[in-house]
């Protein structure tokens, strides 16, 4: 309403001005020819005119050329610049820098074609402030009509502006926390709701609701609740990101609407979950009001929202929803609407401590797989990792690995792998018939990149006294793509005792050849997705045959991996390739079950029976070997 009144009152004066000033210049035009007495009414005419010149608005008066003839009081109380000093000078000499020089333009050519311009426009003060007036401007013309002046009426919107603001922030912002209140939330989150559409990208919801607040309103007074609030207000803003949106919805209830969430709900989760743990965090810490350390936590509920989703209202419903199951979860939680996503959330954490719990009683194995050279010779193992789950029983690497690489488990976790590595080494170098077996055991990124791998290496086989030169370690290429130098110089360190390298899943990486050359690698492992098809894929076996080639050529030993048929081994064994590993020859086996394997193929040569292409190859311990595990 009072912006409606100021901007009718404005116009009022801005036309009451424009008539005056019309009427004077006419008069003006006419006063010459007119008789003593009527110039003597003129001339009262005129000061009844000179008076209405100094309205309260700002009035300024050029010549057809825009030079500065007359400014009123007000005009050169709103700029702050005296008559004198504007008088002779053009309107540019207000001109802000706010606008292009293309909307002066527009003014002029406006003005002169219609006979007036009105809008808003920014000038600067003789201060240096640069604000907001209404400005209007119309042409005088001649008898002959030609342009003889410019009148412009500008009135200061600078209160009208404040006002504005005001109004805004009462409609949409908190007064107590200066946060967003529910209209805005609501307003953004229809935005959030209409760009996740557009975009694909997903966002949440966190519902946030602090516990026991009522308890510390009735206890310690509605001032000292006030004071909690905002500071929970302003620890919320710190642990949102650029672009979130935090609101609150009344009493001691807050949301925040996180966007850019990417696309993939699992990563969306996560980031949804670690934020909303980082404000529970915050939140939780001591809060000082009044003199006095008081204590407070939220519960929190979340929700994801994506393209297909929902509307605003529902969105609300089930961050609520999920805030009142974190409540019902003992208070000072996080918990998820998603029911699946819950359970993926739950179960990952779940898992996490399981996994800590597990390398602190030794309940991962390893199991290894027989590796047999060209001519059916057993010449070591792979040695891969399996978890004795005290409830799901033996879980396969692809279960856990990821998670372990995510928590930074995979570091503890890769140095027990390699202490039972080297110890059954030591047990089998006490045998005849497998103290010159070779295990071979991978090694992760993140291992790898520890400062003191290879100290950690060499110390394990120090404690073990296993023999350097029976130990392989595996490594990716896409390993070796980052911090190649480092790399390079960790290997050339455990070479130098005795280690040897193998290239896993070689050709599904990006290893350029000439840094393939630098490194000190024994090995070059096929990965199993060509050998799985090098009968069927004349481009899987021409990578295979590539591969043995570009070995041969870098004098590296070349092992192929997942080799499952009889027929795949000729054709390997055809293109020049010197070890295999595979379900042809074993499947993973417990120490135990690998030992009574040698006994079975008979240990004397350790050489599993090589058959014909087309005869069914048959073990001698069968099916029994097989674990129940995908591989
Ligand atoms: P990888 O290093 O490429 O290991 C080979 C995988 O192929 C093994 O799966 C093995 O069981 C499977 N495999 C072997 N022969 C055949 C075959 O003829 N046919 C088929 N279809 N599969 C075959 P597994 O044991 O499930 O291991 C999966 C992955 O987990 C390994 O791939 C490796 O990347 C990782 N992994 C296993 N143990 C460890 C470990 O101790 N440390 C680390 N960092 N990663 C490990
Ligand atoms: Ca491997
Ligand atoms: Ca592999």
């Amino acid at each position: 309403m009072k912006i409606i009144r100021l901007y009718g009152f404005i116009r009022r004066q801005l036309k009451s001005a424009e008539v005056v000033l019309a009427r004077t210049m006419g008069l003006l035009m006419r006063i010459a020819n007119r008789s003593i007495t009527e110039r003597k009414r003129i001339e009262q005419e005129l000061r009844i005119a000179a008076t209405a010149f100094e309205t309260q608005d700002g009035m300024m008066i050029t010549d057809r050329d825009k030079v500065i003839l007359r400014v009123n009081r007000a005009f050169t109380e709103s700029s702050g610049y005296g008559a004198e000093e504007v008088i002779g000078k053009s309107p540019q000499f207000f001109r802000s820098g706010y606008h292009e020089p293309a909307f002066y333009e527009d003014l002029w050519c406006q003005t002169k074609r219609q006979g007036y311009w009105r809008g808003e426009m920014y000038v600067r003060h003789k201060s240096g402030a640069v604000y907001p007036i209404w400005c209007s401007l119309a042409v005088v013309r001649g008898t002959d009509g030609t342009i003889t002046n410019y009148v412009g009426t500008v009135s200061d919107m600078s209160r009208r502006k404040a006002a504005e603001k005001e109004i805004m922030e009462l409609a949409f912002y908190d007064s107590l926390t200066k946060l967003g209140n529910r209209r805005l939330l609501m307003d953004r989150l229809q935005q959030a709701l209409t760009v996740s559409r557009r975009t694909g990208g997903r966002g949440a919801l966190l519902f946030i609701d602090l516990d026991n607040f009522k308890m510390l309103n009735d206890s310690a007074g509605h001032e000292i609740g006030d004071l909690l609030l905002q500071q929970v207000a302003k620890r919320l803003t710190n642990c949102a990101r650029e672009g979130d949106t935090v609101a609150r919805l009344g009493g001691d209830e807050f949301v925040v609407i996180l966007t850019d969430l990417g696309p993939q709900i699992e990563h969306a989760a996560r980031l949804a979950e670690l934020i909303g743990e980082r404000i529970r965090a915050a939140l939780n810490a001591p809060y000082v009001l009044a003199d006095q350390v008081h204590y407070s936590s939220p519960s929190i509920g979340a929700t994801l929202f994506h393209a297909e989703h929902e509307t605003v209202a529902e969105l609300l419903r089930r961050a609520d929803l999920a805030m009142y199951q974190a409540k019902a979860a003992g208070r000072n939680a996080l918990c998820f609407f998603d029911p699946a996503m819950q359970r993926a959330i739950t179960e990952r954490a779940e898992l996490e401590s399981a996994m800590r719990l597990s390398l602190q009683r030794k309940e991962f194995v390893l199991h290894y797989q027989p590796q047999v050279c060209s001519d059916g010779k057993l010449i070591g193992a792979e040695a891969l990792i399996r978890w004795q789950h005290p409830q799901r029983g033996l879980l396969a690497p692809c279960e856990f690995i990821p998670m372990a690489e995510d928590s930074g488990l995979i570091i503890p976790m890769g140095l027990q792998v390699l202490e039972m590595a080297c110890q059954q080494l030591m047990e089998w170098s006490a045998r005849s018939d497998l103290c010159n077996f070779t295990i071979s055991v991978n090694v992760s990124a993140r291992q790898l990149h520890q400062r003191d791998f290879v100290e950690q290496v060499l110390a394990t086989l120090d404690r073990t006294g296993a023999d350097p030169k029976r130990l392989k370690l595996e490594l990716t290429e896409s390993l070796l793509l980052d911090a190649v130098e480092d790399t390079i110089a960790k290997m050339t360190a455990l070479r130098a005792h005795g280690v040897g390298f193998s290239l896993d899943d070689f050709g599904t990486g990006y290893s350029s050849l000439s840094y393939l050359k630098r490194l000190p690698l024994d090995q070059l492992k096929i990965d199993q997705s060509f050998v799985r098809s090098v009968l069927v894929d004349p481009n899987d076996a021409a990578i295979a045959q590539m591969i043995v080639a570009l070995g041969q050529s870098m004098r590296l030993n070349v092992i192929a991996e997942g080799v499952e048929t009889e027929e795949q081994r000729i054709f390997l064994s055809g293109c020049g390739c010197h070890a295999y590993q595979g379900y042809l020859f074993g499947r993973p086996m417990a120490p135990r079950s690998f030992e009574t394997y040698l006994l079975g193929i008979g240990c004397d040569d350790a050489r599993p029976k090589i058959t014909r292409p087309g005869e069914q190859r048959c073990h001698p311990l069968g099916g029994r070997l097989l674990l129940p595990i995908a591989p």
